[in-house]
């Protein structure tokens, strides 16, 4: 298990914070979910795709980009995911081919949070006919850029906030000076984020159950049924005991992951396990709290209904439960395996 922490804000020379503390985002996280503003991806811009330029970015494309990302004049894309390649990153279909001073891109995504609002997207591609299969390269294409298209804002279950859609690439010009890292180890560069991704996602994904959790409670508490109140029936008591010790038990194994990362010790496979954990609690308690709302919950106007339909992505998105799986089984059986108390 290696760590794969790094630095990922932007320095002060570019209008950003420069100190490294995870808890300050952590914060930020978990307040905007109290304040019931979980429906769009805020992190998206700030936190996971900015880091990219930070870490791999070159010094002129850091001076370049980086002070109008701080200010939000240049709204951040990631672009990996295509129609026929998700889960599976190394099968996508968008290549580059060199022409000397430029690259040229050609392909399509699908599914890119801010692809509508987007002015610099990092798009993954791969170099045509590249013979091995995690060849990748990451290039910044810029809003206005001939070639570059973008689809219909996606019409979703959830997340109404967030804007989601397709991006097309004909022969866009890209220039060598848009290249972000090193060409050819892009998919190695995207592994590296992923563990700070899969923890963010599970901030959020706690916080969230915590949120659906207290609200449910009161619920309960003032539901008038059977001559009581809803949350004097034993199943309620009972399936909100487990619920409160749940919450409580992958909140604390995140606080720990923030403790390691900041450290620079969180590795992929906490990285998967929190991510894994903390959404799936999330969604049993978005579940739960559906049910004990009864019929109110299935209605607009009560905002359990809501959390429940936008929640339904997190076990997807961000590498779904059944990857995080992979990734965690994987480790296990390495020669390197150790848990993390041992
Ligand atoms: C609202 C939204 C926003 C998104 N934002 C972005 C974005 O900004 N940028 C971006 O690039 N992508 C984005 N995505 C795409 C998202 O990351 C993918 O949907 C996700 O990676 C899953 O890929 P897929 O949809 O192709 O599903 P698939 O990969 O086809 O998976 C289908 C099912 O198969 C399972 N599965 C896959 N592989 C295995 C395996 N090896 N073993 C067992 N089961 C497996 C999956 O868990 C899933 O249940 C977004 C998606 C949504 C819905």
């Amino acid at each position: 298990m290696s760590a794969v922490s790094g630095r990922s804000w932007p320095a002060e020379k570019y209008g950003g914070m420069g100190e490294e503390d995870f808890r300050f985002e952590q914060i930020i996280i978990e307040e905007t979910v109290r304040a019931g503003c979980g429906c769009w991806f805020n992190t998206l811009h700030s936190r996971l795709v900015g880091p990219y330029l930070q870490r791999f970015g070159t010094e002129e494309q850091r001076e370049r980009f980086l002070p109008g990302c701080v200010s939000g004049e240049t709204i951040l894309a990631i672009a990996m995911t295509e129609a026929g390649a998700g889960s599976d990153l190394a099968g996508m279909g968008t290549t580059v081919t060199d022409q000397g001073d430029h690259y040229l891109l050609n392909g399509s995504k699908t599914f890119i949070s801010n692809g509508i609002n987007a002015d610099l997207v990092v798009v993954a591609a791969k170099p045509a006919g590249a013979e091995k299969r995690h060849d990748m390269v990451l290039l910044l294409v810029e809003r206005g850029m001939e070639g570059f298209e973008r689809g219909r804002n996606l019409k979703k279950m959830g997340l109404s906030a967030q804007d989601t859609a397709e991006l097309f690439f004909s022969n866009v010009k890209v220039p060598k000076a848009n290249v972000l890292g090193e060409p050819g180890k892009g998919f190695y560069h995207l592994m590296e984020g992923l563990a700070e991704e899969r923890l963010i996602s599970a901030v959020g994904a706690a916080a969230n159950a915590r949120r659906a959790f207290d609200m449910t409670r009161e619920y309960a508490m003032q539901r008038k049924m059977f001559g009581s109140v809803l949350s004097e029936q034993q199943n309620t008591q009972f399936r909100m005991a487990e619920m409160d010790a749940e919450i409580d038990l992958v909140q604390t194994y995140v606080d720990l992951c923030v403790v390691e990362h900041n450290q620079g010790r969180l590795t992929s496979n906490m990285g998967a396990k929190a991510k894994m954990l903390t959404t799936e609690v999330e969604w049993k308690m978005m579940d739960l709290g559906v049910q004990l709302h009864g019929g109110h919950g299935y209605m607009d106007e009560y905002p359990i209904s809501h959390m429940f339909t936008d929640a339904r992505i997190n076990r997807i998105l961000a590498g779904s439960s059944e990857v995080m799986r992979l990734i965690i089984g994987r480790d296990v059986f390495s020669q390197n395996y150790r848990s993390l108390l041992s």
